[in-house]
């Protein structure tokens, strides 16, 4: 038997890979993205992680069965039980966790479990919390509905407004939480101003990183203390599956993990497969995401219909300072403001359109439209405007197609 077979029976053939082991590679990130977390060796060769399908996991005697137990109670990795994770698990983890330049990463069955888990792992009862009041949705009314329940008092802030925010800190402020820009209205947080000033008072600062991604805003080195990641957008990236994943500091780590063990909530092997290579190409996406998206957003600022783009690329936009201090790079998502329309000229608009299709969610490869109407945009933004907003995910489609999908709807509307 060679040695590569014998690696392949004698599973698992080394120790998952420590942190300190995997950071301060000197390669360039669209290298590492291809790389990371990623060992041949370990799977007879194949460049890819297998797909393990998991739950029992056999100890070959009580002297293995003991040390898995002892590792799992120190909180490191031991394939003792399934729910735990798996060597596919295991290598997205490793890979998110390296581009994030975080210390470790947790993967979860939806983004919304990755922003519900990480909240609740740092509040308590009569803990005290800031949330920004254009947050993805679903997880203001997990704050507002459920964690209200187990007596967490809930504070919305208004995402542009630093010193009103940091004066709202108090003794039991446990979390700040920050999603910049906003996924509807694309307001720009001073994230390293709002952290210095929530660490200052012991406060953890949790960041919603999707519109980013770790590839264009780098939550650790802006001073996130855990950064969450709706894997189902940019790193999964064919609309095909949901995942989320946080990746939390060394001393924010064993919080999240507790408290994601004690959960139970785990993703199934195929999603976190395809999440994996996802991410093999999320940098060669991302660049024609973020050229499509811009060049609509400076195309859709020239037409009569429209009354204010939002994306923080453009610099006309009031969040392009930091942006661009901040940021390297703006991925496909923005939106724009329509005039006010009746009802028919918005159906010609929308019901129409060849390419942009009309669906929830965002980041896969196909391009997307979304109508917001008048209260659900009021409740996430400080503009009093008339009209609808609409809210464009630019996809790896030719610019020149889905400029003339759009124009030919503004034709439509007259
Ligand atoms: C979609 C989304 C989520 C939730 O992700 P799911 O996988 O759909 O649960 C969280 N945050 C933001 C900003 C999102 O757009």
């Amino acid at each position: 038997m060679s040695d590569t077979d014998d690696s392949v029976a004698q599973f698992p053939p080394k120790d998952p890979a420590r942190p300190e082991e995997r950071h301060g590679s000197g390669f360039n990130v669209a290298t590492r993205l291809v790389h990371a977390g990623s060992d041949p060796a370990r799977f007879g060769g194949a460049v890819n992680p297998p797909v393990y399908r998991a739950s029992t996991m056999i100890s070959q005697n009580l002297a293995e069965l003991r040390r898995k137990r002892q590792l799992h109670a120190s909180g490191e990795r031991a394939y003792g039980y399934g729910r735990f994770g798996t060597p596919t698990t295991h290598a997205f983890e490793d890979a998110v966790a390296e581009l994030e330049g975080g210390y470790r990463s947790l993967v979860f069955p939806s983004g919304l479990a990755a922003c519900t888990c990480a909240l609740t792992a740092f509040v308590g009862k009569d803990d005290h919390i800031l949330v920004p009041d254009n947050a993805y949705f679903p997880l203001r009314n997990f704050a507002r509905n459920t964690l209200t329940r187990f007596g967490v008092e809930v504070e919305f802030y208004q995402p542009l407004d630093v010193a009103g925010t940091i004066a709202r800190i108090r003794d039991n402020t446990r979390v700040l939480y920050v999603e910049s820009p906003g996924s509807i209205t694309f307001e720009v947080q001073d994230i390293p101003a709002l952290a210095e000033a929530a660490h200052k008072r012991g406060v953890t600062v949790l960041m919603d990183n999707t519109w980013a991604t770790p590839l264009y805003f780098k939550p650790f080195t802006h001073g996130v203390d855990v950064s969450i990641q709706a894997g189902t957008k940019y790193l999964v990236g064919h609309s095909d599956a949901f995942l989320g994943i946080v990746t939390a500091t060394r001393e924010s780590w064993e919080k999240v993990q507790h408290t994601a063990r004690q959960f139970g909530q785990i993703a199934g092997p195929d999603d976190v497969y395809l999440a994996l290579r996802g991410m093999r190409t999320l940098q060669v996406r991302l660049e024609r995401h973020w050229r499509n998206g811009i060049e609509l957003a400076d195309w859709l600022g020239s037409q009569p219909l429209v009354q204010e783009v939002l994306h923080p690329a453009l610099p006309s936009n009031p969040g392009y300072a930091l942006w661009k201090r901040d940021f390297t790079g703006a991925s496909g998502l923005f939106a724009f403001q329509l005039a006010p329309l009746p009802e028919e000229a918005l159906s010609a608009f929308f019901d129409h359109l060849e390419l942009f299709k009309l669906g929830y969610s965002w980041g896969g490869y196909e391009s997307l439209i979304m109508l917001y109407q008048q209260h659900e945009v009021a409740l996430a933004s400080r503009t009093s405007a008339a009209g609808a907003l609409v809210r464009i995910h630019a996809g790896l489609e030719h610019l020149d197609d889905l400029r003339a999908d759009l124009q030919a709807a503004f034709k439509r509307v007259g």
